[in-house]
């Protein structure tokens, strides 16, 4: 499927800025819907090879620019429920990293280059968001410790209470990516999505980005969601113990049960930066701008400033050394 322009018949993509669809050639917000009757690895505007890969939904096509939308990828079971649209465009996605790293020392020299920020891509990843009915049943002894003087003596009293807690907790839209290429710690750091601006899934938001559909199934992730889950259930159990000195026969038994695993995407500018052969990976969350992601360093600009680098060890070692003096 493809979105085309109504007045000048190219490719219509979503826009962040506008929060629409437009035509980035003429500007015109009239688009029409278009399936040509495309297989899956030809692109429906041009008829050039495109490959989608395994899981790519939606494809820039390189010899024309048109995002093409697969719709055997978004449709019945892969059809997403909801979608978080990407508010960030992609020069606003350029400039935090400059706004980030441009002040870095021992940066590589085109880390921020206009050539490889161009490169930047905006993409809609798959996840689950679980919701969870979760019942927390825990047993303890607490003990709170009083000590006071009177005279000559000093006293410790120690108060034992038999601790019983029944929590019912209800977890909403806890988001695991469903995505394989895409490392988990990584994709933890861009929590949290800010999910008043979830709307229901519409094929529209896809055009002007990549996607994938999800490549591993609800049921294998859902482990790895009761546990984001569990973390912050023990987190709110220990928020009732706060006044005891110590817990201690701590018995616990929580119980997840799971109520929706709502398919959804979410949006992620991806910066893949090599250096020396190794892939430094950069993600931004396209709604809210947090970054995540380690830049290489530059092992030339580091030899040429071993000299700097030496020199305020050496200074700092001073400073050290006259602070114990004075002590
Ligand atoms: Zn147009
Ligand atoms: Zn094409």
């Amino acid at each position: 499927m493809i979105y085309k322009c109504r007045n000048c018949g190219a490719n219509a993509i979503y826009s962040p800025e506008k929060q629409s669809m437009y035509c980035p050639y003429c500007d015109s917000v009239d688009c029409e819907e278009l399936s040509p009757g495309q297989g899956m690895q030809m692109c429906g505007n041009c008829g050039a090879e495109i490959n989608p890969g395994d899981y790519r939904s939606v494809v820039k096509c390189e010899a024309c620019d048109s995002y093409i939308i697969f719709e055997e990828r978004t449709t019945g079971e892969y059809e997403p429920h909801l979608i978080i649209p990407f508010k960030m465009g992609k020069k606003q996605a350029q400039e935090l990293l400059k706004k980030e790293f441009g002040k870095r020392p021992f940066l590589p020299s085109d880390f921020l280059s206009e050539s490889k920020l161009d490169k930047i891509e905006g993409m809609y990843v798959p996840y689950f968001m679980y919701d969870f009915d979760c019942d927390y049943m825990f047993r303890g002894t607490g003990h709170v410790v009083r000590r006071w003087r009177s005279g000559d003596y000093e006293y410790t009293e120690t108060s034992n209470y038999r601790l019983e807690r029944d929590m019912n907790i209800n977890f909403e839209k806890v988001p695991v990516d469903a995505s394989i290429a895409m490392a988990d710690d990584i994709m933890d750091l861009l929590e949290p999505y800010s999910y008043e601006l979830l709307q229901p899934f519409d094929t529209k938001y896809l055009s002007g980005f990549a996607a994938e559909k999800y490549n591993m199934s609800s049921s294998e992730l859902e482990p790895r969601a009761i546990k984001k889950a569990k973390v912050d259930a023990r987190t709110l159990m220990e928020q009732t113990l706060t006044r005891y000195s110590s817990v201690t026969d701590r018995q616990d038994n929580i119980n997840f049960q799971t109520k929706a695993d709502n398919y959804s995407l979410l949006p992620v500018w991806n910066y893949t930066y090599i250096y020396r052969g190794k892939p430094y990976p950069f993600k931004i969350n396209g709604q809210t701008g947090k970054m995540s992601g380690k830049p290489p360093i530059s092992i030339p600009k580091v030899i040429a400033s071993g000299l700097t680098v030496f020199l305020s060890i050496a200074a700092i070692g001073g400073l050290w050394n006259l602070i114990m003096g004075v002590i």
